[in-house]
């Protein structure tokens, strides 16, 4: 698509977004969403000057209402305000303001939570109440006097004894949350359709041609701006403004605070982040504005804003981008994922690029193709998702996305199991899933193997360097120096740390062998009621069953698990390279080099300084085993003072006699 038509199809979406916004108070897309849009086409207007328009969003003030009411000019306009979406921002605008004003060295901020809710403007006379105006388009607004005169928190009359012939106040008037969500089941329940947000209801409820109805929905509202004419000497901040409007009988947001610097400013953005959530009103942001009225005077304003004010947003979760591929994710279950990979987004604090798209049927629902805009968004940690398209956006000549019917791994078929909605790569040896395997093998909550991370086992697996689980306790530092990215140091920090790994506890390496089901807890139980690999692939389901926590889905992922010969051959193949895979109750900590994998050991006479269940329990760790008798299979006879007939049989059989020294050697790594 090219810049001029991606310019204007954000004109004419924008355009109508606004129209649906603030003329019928029922807007079509989200604010953020709105947000991000204008943010693109100002962007794009400011690379392609010559592809401006009069008409186009950036160009307009506001939005003019149909209006219902009779119209109104402002004596002072209502702006906008300019919008900072993080700190870095609000930073820009200080320095932006202080260059215009370099004589001044310092401002103090007044901070103020950014209701979200509709601006109007009071005009009191002589103490009463005699006018109350939208915002409408910031210059013309709609007369609403009678709505006004419902919301209780607005005086009727001030509460001064000397009122001023003439004073305007500002500010906003709002929905509680819970009174938005009664009149949202209220009119669900009799079949209208529903206010998209508190803003646009409080804005709805305003323009209502019944003033009944408003009465019945009970609007508040913060006092946040006043106008004195002709006492201007009087107020001469912000901060002092907001005490007199208090004084004259309004509500103002008893959160607002004075800071000193900037400084000041970020720490009241950051505290009221998650404490906004617990308030009974929204709140999209903080509007910070410069306390000093001298200061405000000398900055002005520009067409649409006040230079001397910002409103600094919190983080969206929800954001549009553009769709640049999409691909599928094979992870080490074999389950394929499809993902979006997207133009790259601020999203909840965080660059996002990727999106998950869950499943074939997903992608089928959004209808998603390369080159959409889509609306993505992360709650909390979660991976972000895509929640829908925007067809309107759509370019030209797109075609529907056709999931794959091969791997893009192994190129074998993909399996979708009916009744199911994952579609799987069913190949063991499929490398996506020997990936998935490994990173798994070695993350933090299984094998914890330092410096085994997904970039690495990438290049184990590129250079052929390993081919399972196993291998990797097979690498040298010798292969691992020829690659690019290891030198000495780090190939053997690296060979080490896999070598140390071999000591981890039994129910971590169950968890690392990734058995479906089979997560932590689980392979806790498991582990605690199956001490050795050998017992638990023994186990039968219904003996998996009996075990507290384990259900049949689990018993029988377990039982096939075991069958399979390329897993029986992982789990032989781990024993001889020394891994226990069995809880002996001793100290796991210790070290189990699993030198004497295999090996049985005889013990006679009293060893110098080893009790006999401290050697018996050295071998156990190693791999090996102790009996009590010697026979041509026992490997070793571990020789104390004073030894009994079991030395002479072992000679006799040519079987080795060790010392204390001589065994403990062994087992050295
Ligand atoms: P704005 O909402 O970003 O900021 C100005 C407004 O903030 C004021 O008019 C006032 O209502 C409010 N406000 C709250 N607390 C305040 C305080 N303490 N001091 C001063 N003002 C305070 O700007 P805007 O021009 O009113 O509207 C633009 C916004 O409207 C955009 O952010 C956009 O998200 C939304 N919009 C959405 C759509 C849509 O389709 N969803 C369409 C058009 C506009």
């Amino acid at each position: 698509m090219t810049t001029a038509d991606r310019l204007l199809q954000l004109r004419q979406q924008l355009q109508k977004a606004s129209y649906a916004y603030y003329v019928l108070d029922a807007p079509i897309m989200e604010d953020s969403v709105y947000d991000q849009l204008y943010r693109e086409l100002q962007k794009l207007e400011a690379e392609n000057p010559e592809l401006i328009t009069p008409d186009s969003p950036t160009q307009r003030v506001g939005e003019q209402p149909a209006s219902q009411f009779s119209a109104v000019t402002h004596n002072i306009p209502l702006y906008s305000l300019e919008n900072a979406f993080n700190v870095q921002e609000l930073q820009q605008w200080q320095e932006r303001w202080q260059r215009i004003a370099p004589t001044i060295e310092k401002a103090e901020y007044v901070c103020e939570l950014k209701i979200d809710g509709s601006a109007i403007a009071l005009t009191y006379e002589n103490g009463l109440l005699v006018r109350g105006v939208t915002r409408g388009d910031g210059t013309t607004g709609e007369e609403i006097s009678q709505n006004i005169k419902t919301i209780r928190s607005i005086p009727l009359k001030l509460n001064l004894d000397n009122p001023p012939p003439t004073v305007e106040v500002r500010g906003e008037a709002f929905l509680p949350l819970a009174e938005f969500n009664r009149i949202n089941q209220e009119r669900e329940a009799q079949g209208e359709s529903l206010f998209a947000n508190p803003r646009n209801a409080a804005a709805g409820t305003l323009r209502q041609l019944d003033s009944k109805i408003v009465h019945q929905r009970r609007l508040q509202f913060f006092a946040y701006t006043l106008h004195l004419p002709g006492q201007e000497e009087q107020i001469q901040s912000q901060w002092q403004a907001l005490e007199y409007l208090k004084k004259a009988g309004f509500m103002v947001n008893p959160h607002c605070q004075l800071c000193e610097d900037l400084d000041g400013v970020v720490a009241y953005f950051e505290d009221w982040e998650g404490a906004r959530q617990r308030l009974p009103y929204m709140t999209d942001g903080v509007v910070v504005k410069i306390n000093q009225y001298p200061l405000q005077s000398e900055l002005g304003f520009t067409q649409k804003f006040p230079r001397w004010a910002i409103a600094l947003k919190y983080p969206a979760e929800e954001t549009p981008t553009v769709v640049k591929a999409i691909e599928v994710n094979v992870g080490r279950t074999g389950a394929v994922t499809p993902l979006a990979v997207m133009e790259p987004v601020q999203l909840a604090g965080t660059t996002v690029q990727r999106a998950t798209l869950h499943n074939q049927d997903r992608i089928r629902e959004l209808d998603i193709r390369v080159g959409d805009t889509v609306i993505i968004r992360k709650a909390g940690e979660i991976i972000p998702e895509v929640v829908r398209v925007m067809t309107e956006l759509r370019p030209e000549n797109t075609t529907p996305y056709i999931f794959p019917s091969h791997c893009p791994a192994c190129g074998s078929p993909l399996v979708r199991p009916l009744e199911e909605a994952v579609t799987r790569c069913v190949n063991s040896s499929c490398s996506a899933i020997l990936q998935g395997s490994l990173i798994h093998w070695a993350s933090r909550n299984a094998l914890d193997i330092q410096g085994l991370g997904e970039k690495v086992v990438i290049t184990l697996l590129e250079n052929r360097l390993v081919n399972s689980i196993a291998d990797l306790y097979r690498l040298q530092v010798e292969q691992l120096l020829a690659l690019e990215r290891f030198a000495q140091k780090s190939a053997e920090k690296l060979v080490t740390a896999i070598a140390a790994s071999k000591n981890q506890p039994w129910s971590r390496i169950l968890f690392g062998l990734g058995i479906r089901h089979v997560g932590q807890v689980n392979a806790k139980l498991l582990s605690q009621q199956f001490p050795t690999v050998e017992k638990l692939s023994q186990a039968s389901i219904p003996d998996l069953e009996g075990v507290y926590g384990i259900g049949p889905e689990i018993a029988e992922a377990v039982v096939n698990w075991f069958r399979n010969p390329g897993n029986q051959q992982l789990i032989q193949d781990l024993q001889e390279l020394g891994l226990a895979l069995a809880d002996h109750g001793i100290d796991q900590t210790r070290t189990d080099s699993g030198k004497l994998r295999g090996k049985t050991f005889v013990l006679t006479g009293t060893l110098p300084n080893l009790s006999r269940t401290e050697a018996q329990e050295l071998i156990e760790q190693s791999g090996g085993k102790v009996t009590s008798s010697v026979s041509a299979k026992t490997d070793y006879v571990l020789l104390g003072d004073k030894p009994g007939s079991k030395a002479a049989k072992a000679e006799s059989l040519g079987i080795k006699l060790l010392s204390e020294v001589e065994f403990l050697q062994l087992l050295e790594p």
